[in-house]
C-alpha cells in the first residue's frame, strides 16, 4: 500500500479547506489538501456562491459582541464556538484580502468577494465567485509549499489510541495511506447524501431539491462519527423554498428565491391548510415543510401586489439575483393565477374549498390585527391577500446542512464528553454548533468556513503528533 507523511492533511478543498491549508502552511506546517473531485479546485458548494459575505446579516467587522449574540440568539449555538467566530470574522475579511481575493464592500456593511465576476442566470447566478477566491488561495497554498492531490477521497480516519494520526483515502481502486500530526475535516455537509436527509431531518426530506454540490454527501461528518466525534443541531439546514417544476435539471434549481412570496403570502398543504408560521421566514419555513409528511405537496399563495413587486429584488444591492417576475415566465416556470380562489386551489393541487375558508379566515385574523391569534399563528408582517390570487408549487431546496461535528473554539472535534479528540479538526459546513434554529439561525455559510479554516489551520499546525 502506497503512504505519505506530512504534518496537516486537509480533506476537502473548499473555501474551509482551502483557508484551513493556506493558514496552517503559512504557519509554517507541510500540508497536503486532498479532494476527492476531479476538479484542480475542488468541487463543493464554493463552486457556486454567490459571495456574499456576511456575519448573520451585519458586516463581518461588527463588534464581536454584537455577533456573538445574534449566533447564541437561537438557543443552539455552542458559546465557545460562537465567540470564536465573532471574535475572527472582520480578521478574516482582511485575511482574505491579504491572500489576494478581491474584497468589496458595495454599502456601508454589505461585504461580497470577487464582485466582478460574470453573471449568469441558472445553475448560479454568479458564474465564478467561488473559482476566483479558490484560485487566489490555491496560489497562496503552492507558495508556501502545499500540496494539492486531486481524485483522491478519504475513506476513514487512522486513529490509534484516541488519537487521530491520518486518512485512509483512495484514488480509482488504488489506497493511500496518508500519516499526518493532525488532520483537519473540510469535505463540507451532507445535504447531497438523501439517507442522512432522511435520518437527520425529516423521514420524506430526501424528496427536497438539491440546491447545492452532488458532492457534499457527508462523508466527514461519518468518518467523525465512527471516531467518536459528537454531532450537533444535524436537523437544521440553509436552504429556500423553490418551485417545484425543475427547469434547469431536475436535480438541481437554485433561482429565484421565492422569499418575498413567503413574506407576504401563505404556505398550504393538500388539504388546503396553514401549517407553518410563514412570518419565520424563508429558511425556517422550508425546514419545516422538509420534516413534514407531505414535502412535495405544498403550495405557496399570494396575490397580484406581491407578484408585481416581485420584479424589485430585494436580496442584492450589486449584482441582482434574478427576481422570480419574470424569470419564472421567462424560463417556462409554472404559475399559477385566479380570480376566485377555489379555482386557484385546485390549480395547484390542494383542497380548494378549504383553501377559501384557510384565506377568510387568515384576512379576517391580519385586518383587525390578530394573527397570532390564528390556529397557525402568524408573526412578522402580514398582509390580506386579494383576488387575484398567484400560487406555485413549491418544494423545500437544500443549499447546505447547518449541524455537523461539534467543534470548539480551536476547531478541535469534540467527543461525546466535548473533549477534543486528539488530532482531529474540521471546517466549514461539516460542522455544528454555530448554525440553526426556529427562525432559520443562519449566520452565513463562507463566513463559518473561513473563520473556521484559519483556526483549524493554525491550531492544526501547532500540534504535536
Ligand atoms: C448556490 C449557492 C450560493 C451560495 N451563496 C452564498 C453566499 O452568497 N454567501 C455565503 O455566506 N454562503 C453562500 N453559500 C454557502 C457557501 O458556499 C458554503 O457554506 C461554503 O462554500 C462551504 O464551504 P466548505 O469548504 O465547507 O464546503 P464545500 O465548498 O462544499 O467543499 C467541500 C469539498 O470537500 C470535498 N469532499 C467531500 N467529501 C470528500 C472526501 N471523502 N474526500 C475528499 N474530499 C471530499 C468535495 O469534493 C468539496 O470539494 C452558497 C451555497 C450555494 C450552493
Amino acid at each position: 500500500m502506497k503512504s505519505i507523511q506530512c504534518h496537516v492533511i486537509v480533506v476537502g478543498a473548499g473555501i474551509a479547506g482551502f483557508s484551513a491549508a493556506v493558514r496552517a502552511a503559512e504557519t509554517g506546517a507541510a500540508v497536503v489538501l486532498i479532494d476527492k473531485s476531479a476538479g484542480p479546485l475542488g468541487d463543493g458548494n464554493t463552486l457556486m456562491t454567490s459571495g456574499s459575505f456576511r456575519a448573520g446579516g451585519k458586516s463581518p467587522r461588527s463588534h464581536p459582541s454584537e455577533l456573538y449574540e445574534f449566533a447564541m440568539s437561537e438557543g443552539v449555538a455552542y458559546p465557545d464556538l460562537a465567540m470564536a467566530w465573532a471574535n475572527n470574522c472582520g480578521r478574516a475579511v482582511e485575511w482574505l484580502s491579504n491572500c489576494g481575493v478581491i474584497v468589496s464592500e458595495t454599502t456601508p456593511g454589505r461585504i461580497w468577494l470577487e464582485p466582478e465576476t460574470e453573471i449568469c442566470l441558472a445553475p448560479v447566478y454568479k458564474k465564478d465567485v467561488g473559482a476566483r477566491v479558490l484560485a487566489k488561495l490555491k496560489r497562496r497554498f503552492e507558495q508556501f509549499g502545499g500540496r494539492y492531490l486531486n481524485d483522491l477521497a478519504a475513506v476513514n480516519l487512522i486513529c490509534k489510541n484516541g488519537r487521530v494520526s491520518g486518512v485512509i483515502a483512495v484514488e480509482n481502486d488504488e489506497t493511500l495511506e496518508c500519516y499526518s500530526a493532525s488532520v483537519i475535516l473540510s469535505t463540507g455537509g451532507f445535504s447531497a447524501n438523501q439517507e442522512m436527509l432522511r435520518q437527520h431531518i425529516g423521514q420524506r426530506a430526501g424528496n427536497c431539491k438539491l440546491r447545492g454540490s452532488k458532492n457534499c454527501t457527508g462523508d466527514g461528518l461519518r468518518m467523525a462519527l465512527e471516531v467518536g466525534a459528537k454531532a450537533v443541531n444535524l436537523q437544521y439546514f440553509y436552504g429556500h423554498l423553490l418551485s417545484r417544476k425543475a427547469l434547469i435539471d431536475d436535480r438541481f434549481w437554485p433561482y429565484p428565491r421565492l422569499d418575498s412570496f413567503v413574506e407576504e403570502g401563505i404556505l398550504i398543504d393538500r388539504n388546503g391548510n396553514r401549517f407553518v408560521d410563514e412570518g419565520r421566514g424563508d429558511v425556517a419555513v422550508a425546514n419545516e415543510l422538509a420534516r413534514s409528511h407531505d414535502v412535495t405537496a405544498a403550495a405557496l399563495i399570494f396575490d397580484s401586489t406581491t407578484w408585481h413587486a416581485a420584479r424589485d429584488d430585494a436580496v442584492s444591492n450589486s449584482a441582482k439575483t434574478p427576481p422570480p417576475n419574470p424569470w419564472l415566465l421567462d424560463n417556462e416556470g409554472e404559475l399559477f393565477c385566479h380570480d376566485a380562489i377555489e379555482g386557484l386551489g385546485e390549480a395547484v393541487g390542494v383542497n380548494g374549498l378549504n383553501l377559501r375558508k384557510t384565506l377568510e379566515q387568515y384576512n379576517r385574523a391580519v385586518q383587525s390585527n390578530a394573527a397570532s391569534v390564528l390556529p397557525v399563528a402568524r408573526t412578522g408582517k402580514p398582509k390580506p391577500l386579494c383576488a387575484p390570487f398567484y400560487g406555485l408549487k413549491v418544494v423545500p431546496g437544500i443549499t447546505f446542512t447547518m449541524g455537523g461535528v461539534l467543534v470548539n473554539g480551536r476547531c478541535e472535534v469534540l467527543n461525546a464528553k466535548e473533549k477534543p479528540i486528539q488530532g482531529l479538526y474540521a471546517a466549514g459546513d461539516v460542522i455544528g454548533g454555530l448554525m440553526g434554529g426556529h427562525r432559520g439561525g443562519y449566520t452565513g455559510g463562507l463566513t463559518q468556513a473561513v473563520v473556521t479554516g484559519i483556526l483549524a489551520g493554525e491550531n492544526a499546525a501547532r500540534s504535536d503528533s
